[in-house]
């Protein structure tokens, strides 16, 4: 449904006919950490994110999971191969 209160004329899933269906029925602005994101937005009311209602949690464990502008650390693969295994693998 299209937001009628921050992200005027948005669509947003928290939007309900009985108006903003988020805690406090209101979204909170961007942190610091989202500074440079593609998701984050200038509304008459200051720097949202387009993407969900609370920046501030997005970071609370960690890189926000949604964000454009912080690349995703890569994992390692560091597991052990066993090599009695890996030549049965090969043998099929
Ligand atoms: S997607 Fe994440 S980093 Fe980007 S603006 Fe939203 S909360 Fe901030």
């Amino acid at each position: 449904m299209l937001c009628a209160t921050i992200k005027k004329d948005t669509q947003c899933a928290f939007m309900t006919a009985k108006g903003c269906s988020y805690k406090g029925g209101i979204c909170n602005q961007i942190v610091e950490q989202c500074k440079g994101c593609d998701r984050g937005a200038e509304f008459s009311s200051g720097w949202y994110c387009t993407a969900c209602p609370d920046p501030s949690v997005k970071w609370k464990s960690g890189r926000c999971n949604l964000a454009t502008h912080v690349a995703a650390e890569s994992v390692k693969e560091t597991t052990k191969i066993n090599p009695l295994k890996a030549s049965k693998r090969r043998g099929r």
